[in-house]
């Protein structure tokens, strides 16, 4: 067996005795692994080559992550574009709905701030869903005139959407589940976890 299949099951075991207190919460217990790590980092890499191919007649890249999944995800990014230099950028996003408060609204924090005139822009997240957040920030980072602007994704779920505009870098496609780990969270936990995991059916 895999060593980080055996730490894996070892984080999941611990992680199931530290959340016992509140049973209605999903625990590491309700998910499987995914992606290991050594899969992820050779993802990762190849789209920073590819990335960094793209973009090396231009001067810099300006990279903006959407706070906080893609935290891990533009950090490992970011170091594999080699070729052209890098500006690092960060806004945060956050969309009420899940509490049962005004479905599909998008808050939207940092941009304004943000002068992106000339810039050759990449906006990063960690998993394209409905698309919605993309396609909110990416008309609003339009406006600022950008030289250009695309969009990467670790993640890219396989489902019907009327979003019709999806990112041209996307490090893997997965079926419509709940996923965890890398940046990806299940109420504030699970960030910190190197793997992805799915929530088991
Ligand atoms: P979208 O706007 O594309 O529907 O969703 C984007 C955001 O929803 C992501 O940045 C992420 O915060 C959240 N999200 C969507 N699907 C998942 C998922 O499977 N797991 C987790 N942890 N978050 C998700
Ligand atoms: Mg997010």
């Amino acid at each position: 067996m895999n060593s980080r299949v055996i730490l894996a099951s070892l984080i999941a075991f611990q992680a199931t005795s530290y959340c016992m207190e509140d049973k209605s919460d999903l625990t590491l217990e309700d998910f499987k692994p995914l992606f290991l790590r050594e899969h992820i980092t050779a993802r990762v890499t190849g789209l920073g080559a590819r990335i960094s191919n793209d973009y090396v007649r231009h001067d810099r890249l300006t990279i903006v992550a959407i706070m906080k999944g893609a935290f891990p995800f533009a950090a490992d990014l970011m170091r594999k574009i080699e070729k052209v230099p890098v500006v690092f950028e960060y806004i945060q996003t956050s969309s009420y709905g899940q509490n049962g408060t005004e479905p599909g609204k998008l808050t939207i924090v940092g941009l304004d701030k943000l002068n992106l005139e000339g810039q050759h822009v990449l906006l990063v997240d960690d998993i394209f869903d409905t698309g919605e957040t993309i396609s909110k920030v990416l008309a609003q980072i339009r406006a600022k005139k950008p030289a250009s602007v695309r969009s990467a994704v670790l993640l890219l779920k396989n489902k019907p959407r009327s979003v019709k505009e999806v990112p041209e870098y996307v490090a893997f496609q997965i079926e419509d589940q709940f996923v965890i780990g890398n940046g990806l969270d299940y109420k504030e936990k699970f960030r910190e976890l190197p793997d992805i995991w799915v929530k088991k059916d």
